[in-house]
Order: structure tokens, then C-alpha cells, then sequence
């Protein structure tokens, strides 16, 4: 990985003002934040800079109002939120630059916080229009990128900023571009990827990167009912993109060539119908899945038999559930994967990253999501690395 500037880069910065790119995009509910692991993601950074006494104005989206102001998507609605999590009280400023930014800025204190509005209301946000992120710019000393899950948008206030500034990576970013490096980038071998969830389709781009980095490639969920039709197993009325049986071929024939070994699944846990606990229920070979049933779990002997590739291996990075998790049972393998994983995690033999918004919710369900070395809450920046694209918000850091 290319070196960025941390915080610790940083000379002594009284009363400069720190323009700090964070994720305040809740999800909100009757007018408060119903999670704001956000915010408390983002605090470290901002207090220190607090403390390190520099004006801190905080830069952040909200919702896609596109270019315009919409009233209803102002980062003032997440005023409150921020002040609790932050426990001090922070300054609103309706605007992202001008007179109004210049006089708030010298309204605050050293150590004082103000919350731009939402840069999104602006069209050279998204645009990375090069004029707007200069005159945003022209408010600030430095620049703080602290949003990793935008970092895959060129925007003003994600690359554009570190193009007129002196750029640094937040505390939390900073965490996640290590965890990353440590599991694909500059990982220790043998690296195993667990690749589950839905569809082929939406992971296609995933799979091709990792074949060509790791030693093995679990393969689970609804996806891995494809690759097992393309090599000619009936998977009944499993969830199945039959189109896409080629392209699952080509994903097993480059694997060999790297010298990645792909796993199925060889016993796997059916039923005639899609609900908890249903009278249909079975386990059995892949082999023998009638027509009527479908596959919603990873069957108990395969599952040990992962369990084993994962103790042989010293890195792991984990995206989508290897069954449909959200119903019983068929979060069993899932939950004993995930189990084995953050065991080996605790016992300093395996680094184990995991991302992905279905992913995160199965390893909270399994109560091992604070087991992993790194649990990335990124979304779509998370996927998008995990299928080896450079993301503009982190290359501007390290350029
Ligand atoms: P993530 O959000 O972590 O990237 P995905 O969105 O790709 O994961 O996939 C998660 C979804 O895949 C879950 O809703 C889960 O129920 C579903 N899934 C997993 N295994 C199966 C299966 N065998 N049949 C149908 N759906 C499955
Ligand atoms: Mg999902």
C-alpha cells in the first residue's frame, strides 16, 4: 500500500481549521438516528483534532438531493445525534463556503466543531467540479478524510479536497485501509475468502479478483448453487442462475490456474418450502436434492470440513452468508463459520476481515462481530475493493 498522513502527521495545529470529511448519513426514524455507529466511528478524529485545539468543520451527505437544497435532507437533522455521541454541543452552518463559512469560522473557538450542510445540496459535489472543492478549500488549512465508505465516489469532498490541500486520513480510515492491506493487499499466507450471499451477478467482479490473490475460495450461499449446476449437479429449485453457468466455469478454471482451490459445498440442508423450521427439512448430498427442494444452507460435514481450511490458514476476508441466515435453521453454518473464524481471531492465529451489509448483520447475529480483527461497515467502498478497484477517495491520500 502506498503511504498516506495520519493525524500524527500533523505539526501543531491551534486554531488552524481542520475541513474533516466524515459519514453522517443515518438512518433516521421520527426525526432522530436510529444507529449512529457512524458518529461514534468518526469521534476519535474529531475530538483529537478538538483537543489538538483546531476549528473543526465537519463536511458530510445526506440522502441524494442531487445538486439542490431540500429542506428535508439537511445535515441539521443530525445535529443532535452528533452533539450526543460527541457529548459537546457543535455549530450548525447552513452553507459549505462563503461569508456565512468565514464568519462561523471566527465565531469558533480553537476546539470549537461546526457541521457544514449537506455538500450534496451543491451539483459540484458530485461533479468533483475542481472551482468548487478550490473554494471550499480556500476556508480550511488541511483536509481529514474520515469517510471510507465513500471513498469509492470522486467527489469534491471526497478526492477533490486533497487536490487543494494538505491531505490526512482519519483515525477511522486510517484503521480500515490497515485492516484491508493486512487481508488482500500485503496479507500473510495462506489467505482464505469466503464468498456467500445471493447471486453470481452481483459478486462476478469480486470472485475474479480474488482467485488470482488467495489460497482458497469458499464458496456458500445462493451462489454457490450455480457453481454446483456448472458442473452438473440438479440443484432442484434452489435459487440458480442457470445463465451464468459459463461464466461460474471460467471463475473454476482460473482458479486452477492460480493454484486457488475452490470449495463447494459436497452436503447441504433443503426443504420443499421457504420458512423457519419447515416439516421439509433435510440434510443431504448434494447429489440428492430433489426437484423440488432447494438449498438454503451449507450442510453439517461441509461445514466442519471449512472449519478445518480455515485452521490451516493465517488470513481471512469474509463477504456474504453462507445461507439464508435470517431464517432458522439455516443460519447454522453461517453462525459455526463465523464462530470457528473469530475463535482462531482471539487465538492470534487467523486475521480475519469481514464487510457487507448481510455479512455484518449474520456475524452480529452469531455474536462474534467484535471477535474479528475487522468488521468494515463500508458497503459498496468495501465491495468495491474486495474486486480489487482503486477507489479515488483513498488514492487522492496517497498520491
Ligand atoms: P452482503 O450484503 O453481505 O454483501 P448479499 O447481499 O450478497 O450479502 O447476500 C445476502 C443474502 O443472501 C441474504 O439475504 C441471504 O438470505 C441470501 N442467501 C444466502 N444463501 C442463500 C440461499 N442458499 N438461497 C437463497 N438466498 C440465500
Ligand atoms: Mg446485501
Amino acid at each position: 500500500m502506498s503511504s498516506f498522513k495520519t493525524l500524527d502527521d500533523l505539526g501543531d495545529i491551534t486554531g488552524k481549521v481542520a475541513l474533516v470529511r466524515v459519514d453522517l448519513n443515518l438512518p433516521m426514524k421520527d426525526g432522530s438516528a436510529t444507529d449512529v455507529s457512524r458518529v461514534e466511528a468518526v469521534k476519535p478524529t474529531i475530538l483529537e483534532l478538538a483537543e489538538k485545539g483546531a476549528k473543526v468543520l465537519l463536511l458530510a451527505h445526506y440522502g441524494r438531493p442531487k445538486g439542490q437544497r431540500f429542506s428535508t435532507m439537511s445535515t441539521s437533522f443530525v445535529q443532535g445525534d452528533v452533539e450526543k455521541v460527541l457529548d459537546k454541543e457543535i455549530m450548525f452552518i447552513p452553507e459549505v463556503m462563503g461569508p456565512v463559512v468565514e464568519q462561523s469560522i471566527g465565531i469558533l473557538g480553537n476546539g470549537d466543531i461546526g457541521l457544514l450542510d449537506n455538500v450534496r445540496f451543491w451539483p459540484g459535489e458530485e461533479a468533483n467540479d475542481p472551482e468548487f472543492a478550490r473554494d471550499m478549500a480556500a476556508h480550511g488549512d488541511f483536509y481529514v478524510n474520515d469517510a471510507f465508505s465513500a471513498a469509492h465516489r470522486a467527489h469534491a469532498t471526497t478526492e477533490g479536497l486533497a487536490h487543494h490541500l494538505p491531505a490526512y486520513a482519519g483515525r477511522a480510515m486510517e484503521a480500515e485501509l490497515k485492516a484491508l492491506d493486512a487481508a488482500l493487499g500485503n496479507p500473510e499466507a495462506p489467505v482464505a475468502a469466503v464468498v456467500g450471499g445471493a447471486k453470481v451477478s452481483t459478486k462476478l467482479d469480486v470472485l475474479t479478483n480474488l482467485v488470482g490473490k488467495v489460497q482458497h475460495l469458499i464458496i456458500g450461499g445462493g451462489m454457490a448453487n450455480t457453481f454446483l449446476a456448472a458442473k452438473g449437479v440438479d440443484v432442484g429449485k434452489s435459487l440458480c442462475e442457470h445463465e451464468l453457468t459459463d461464466t461460474a466455469n471460467r471463475i473454476i478454471d482460473e482458479a486452477a490456474h492460480a493454484g486457488c482451490t475452490v470449495h463447494l459445498p459436497y452436503d447441504v440442508v433443503v426443504a420443499k418450502e421457504f420458512a423457519a423450521n419447515p416439516a421439509s427439512l433435510r440434510t443431504c448430498n448434494v447429489h440428492e436434492v430433489a426437484e423440488d427442494e432447494m438449498i438454503l444452507d451449507v450442510g453439517p460435514l461441509a461445514t466442519e470440513a471449512l472449519a478445518d481450511v480455515l485452521k490451516t490458514c493465517r488470513t481471512l476476508v469474509w463477504n456474504g452468508p453462507m445461507g439464508a441466515f435470517e431464517t432458522e435453521p439455516f443460519d447454522t453454518a453461517t453462525v459455526a463459520l463465523a464462530r470457528t473464524a473469530a475463535a482462531l481471531t482471539q487465538d492470534g492465529s487467523l486475521i480475519s476481515v469481514a464487510g457487507g451489509g448481510d455479512t455484518v448483520a449474520a456475524l452480529a447475529h452469531a455474536g462474534v462481530k467484535d471477535d474479528f480483527t475487522f468488521v468494515s461497515t463500508a458497503g459498496g467502498a468495501f465491495l468495491e475493493w474486495m474486486e480489487g478497484k482503486p477507489l479515488p477517495g483513498v488514492a487522492a491520500l496517497t498520491a
